[in-house]
């Protein structure tokens, strides 16, 4: 029997929350902040077995990721560029087992905070299971199996997502693993196959290549990274090659084998069949919206024919008083843009009247440099006609990237062309993830590229990348030679 504490538990509910991810235990906290009576529904167990709230993000996604990747790339740092800026750092190795008791406490502490924060609101959490009924009525299943009926004013549907499997590679949890896997591996293979070379992909292969393995990366589309600016695409790829990341373009896997203790992959690219033998094999190829045995045939919530829960732009489902949030409905599967998601619905519960901005949602893959962009990619505004003007800087002209060794990448800044207002901002280098948010508040704010160009920021520092990119915008970088006319 699974032992946890005794639960306050009510029948009715101002608000009932399925999921604790990102996107439900926001939204769960900001209800009871707001004087809702709520219970947030979470089925989750970590690796102790006791639940764990946090949903895949705190748990198995963008959390452990982070620890892996910034431990990763504090071993290479020492490893190999130490020397060039005169620091002597013998005898660098990995330890793999403190490196992932690092992740696992992390992991504990961020959980164990979610499940404070929901004492400290006054949110009732429900380790177990949730499904949705009809009129707005919610079957609660704990995890010794025991059901009680509860009722919600309102619901709001978090249930997330699941990594997609494909048949030529079925799990088998030891050879063969998924994203979940990938962040638990006992040793470093010496050999590592990912097939994806989507986020989740590049971020697992780049944490298992500086750890000492020789990766490859089979991406079935020819073109990488679609979603991302053509130019900061191109120099990520060069730079994600030389790190020894083999990435194989226009390779689809067509099926899998393990035998002596190798899986041998066969994929077709446009030369034919080939294979490639690895001790271990990453499926990434994404993700799906996860709502098994969460809705009951009657409850009223429809899904798309993506499999998504169908929802309008404030997050309303066909249900009345039924919301959903998060990687479960349509839009970027990131963290923050459920949060935001479940903000939003709980301050309309509450009677406010916020929106999400779906035109300015970062979005960050957290390799070396790291890639992260907001709004509009040139290639859009060509496609849809719109004028545009840009401006970009690179991080080889910028005294604090110089100062940190690490110069690699650019800042573009896309505008309108009439206008001046910023639709896009795409940045390949140092500290993208935190830069970005420049670019998100001031496309929040309407800014132009003269307000930013007309904005003073600090020296040194990486974001003068941002302002000088502004400042090209018009043609008056002043740490670059610039290609147009001085305005
Ligand atoms: P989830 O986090 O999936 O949470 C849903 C919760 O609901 C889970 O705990 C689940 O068990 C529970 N649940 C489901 N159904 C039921 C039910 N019927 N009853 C009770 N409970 C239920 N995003 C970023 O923004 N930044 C990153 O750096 C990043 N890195 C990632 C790295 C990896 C390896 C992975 C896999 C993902 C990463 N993501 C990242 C994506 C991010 O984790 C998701 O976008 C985010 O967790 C989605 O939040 P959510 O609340 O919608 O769902
Ligand atoms: P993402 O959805 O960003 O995590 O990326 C997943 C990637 O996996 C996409 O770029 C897909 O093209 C790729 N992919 C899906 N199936 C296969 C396959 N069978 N072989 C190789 N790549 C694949």
């Amino acid at each position: 029997m699974l032992e946890y504490r005794d639960i306050p538990m009510a029948d009715k509910y101002d608000v009932i929350v399925i999921g604790a991810g990102p996107a439900g235990y926001h939204a769960a906290i900001r209800c009871a902040q707001l004087g809702l009576k709520t219970a947030c529904i979470d089925k989750s167990l970590g690796v102790d077995g006791k639940p764990a709230y946090g949903g895949t993000c705190l748990n198995w996604g963008c959390i452990p990721s982070k620890a892996l990747l910034d431990a990763s790339h504090k071993l290479v740092e020492a490893r190999d560029h130490f020397a060039e800026i005169g620091i002597k750092a013998r005898n660098v190795g990995v330890d793999l087992e403190q490196m992932m008791k690092h992740k696992a406490a992390v992991v504990k502490k961020l959980t164990g905070g979610v499940a404070g924060l929901f004492k400290a609101n006054g949110v009732d959490d429900l380790p177990g299971t949730g499904r949705l009924l009809s009129g707005r009525k919610v079957e609660y299943t704990d995890h010794d199996g025991k059901t009680r009926s509860l009722e919600g004013s309102s619901v709001i549907l978090a249930p997330g997502s699941v990594p997609v499997e494909i048949e030529p590679t079925p799990l088998d949890g030891e050879y063969i693993v998924d994203s979940t896997g990938a962040l638990e591996l006992e040793s470093v293979p010496k050999t590592l196959g990912v097939i994806g070379a989507g986020v989740i992909g590049l971020e697992l292969g780049s944490v298992w290549s500086r750890l000492g393995s020789d990766v490859v990366v089979l991406e079935a589309l020819d073109d990488f990274l679609p979603m991302v600016d053509r130019r900061i695409a191109g120099d990520a790829l060069k730079s994600f090659r030389k790190q020894g990341l083999d990435i194989k373009l226009g390779t689809r896997v067509t099926g899998s084998a393990v035998k002596n203790k190798k899986v041998e992959v066969s994929y077709k690219d446009k030369d034919g069949d080939h294979s490639v033998k690895v001790d271990r094999l990453i499926v990434a190829v994404g993700r799906r919206p996860f709502t098994d045995g969460l809705l009951a045939p009657d409850c009223g919530v429809n899904l798309d024919e993506r499999g998504f829960i169908y929802v309008n732009d404030l997050c309303e489902t066909d249900a009345p008083g039924v919301y959903a949030t998060g990687d479960v409905v349509r839009g970027p599967m990131l963290a923050h843009k459920g949060m935001e998601e479940g903000l939003m619905v709980a301050e309309r519960i509450a009677g406010k009247k916020p929106m999400v901005n779906y035109d300015a949602v970062p979005c960050v893959i957290y390799t070396h440099p790291e890639v992260a962009w907001v709004g509009r990619t040139e290639e859009e505004l060509k496609r849809s006609g719109d004028a545009f003007e840009v401006g970009s800087f690179p991080f080889a002209a910028n005294g604090r990237a110089m100062s940190a060794n690490d110069t690699e990448g650019l800042v573009k800044i896309v505008t309108d062309a009439e206008t001046d207002r910023i639709v896009g901002v795409h940045i390949l280098g140092p500290q993208a993830s935190e830069l970005i948010a420049q670019a998100v508040i001031a496309m929040e704010f309407s800014a132009s590229a003269e307000d930013l160009a007309l904005t003073m920021f600090a020296h040194p520092t990486l974001s003068e990348s941002v302002h000088e990119a502004a400042m090209g915008v018009h043609g008056h970088s002043i740490h670059m030679a610039n290609r147009k006319r001085k305005k």
